[in-house]
């Protein structure tokens, strides 16, 4: 597992003010392989990289948001889109329980300016988050 300090580094490196392109946008083109759990119109669900968790996905929208920060009145649809499939996800792969966090900008530890849902469980957690 990947210290928790390299996280909060690569979060305060990345960059903040880019609109372009992320990683996200390669893997929903297929660009990037990723071990995708679940993908339909307006979202796509896949297996984390460097897992936090014995079950540890990410839930992101197909139309790029940056950050949850930057989402409007008018995506009310796609963000409870998005957090029922994480629901169903999480229930069907950690039925004890999870955890759904959003880091949102440099605080917020977020590294990839994508918007995703993580999805955490497999295992007891610990509260509060460091
Ligand atoms: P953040 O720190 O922005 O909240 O979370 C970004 C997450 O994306 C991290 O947990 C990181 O491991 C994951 N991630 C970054 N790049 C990739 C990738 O190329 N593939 C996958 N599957 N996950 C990635």
């Amino acid at each position: 597992r990947r210290p928790y300090s390299d996280e909060v580094k690569r979060a305060q490196n990345a960059d903040v003010n880019s609109s372009g392109p992320t990683i996200f946008d390669k893997i929903i083109s297929k660009e990037i392989k990723a071990d995708i759990i679940y993908e339909d119109e307006l979202c796509l669900a896949f297996n984390d990289i460097a897992p936090q968790a014995p079950v540890h996905f990410l839930v992101i929208p197909k139309r790029k948001i940056s950050r949850l920060q930057d989402s409007e009145t008018g995506d009310k649809e796609l963000l409870g889109h998005l957090m029922l499939v994480a629901r169903s996800l999480g229930a069907a792969r950690a039925p004890q329980g999870w955890r759904l966090v959003v880091n949102n900008g440099v605080h917020g530890a977020q590294s990839v300016y994508h918007l995703h849902l993580h999805v955490l469980g497999g295992r007891q957690l610990k509260w509060p988050p460091g």
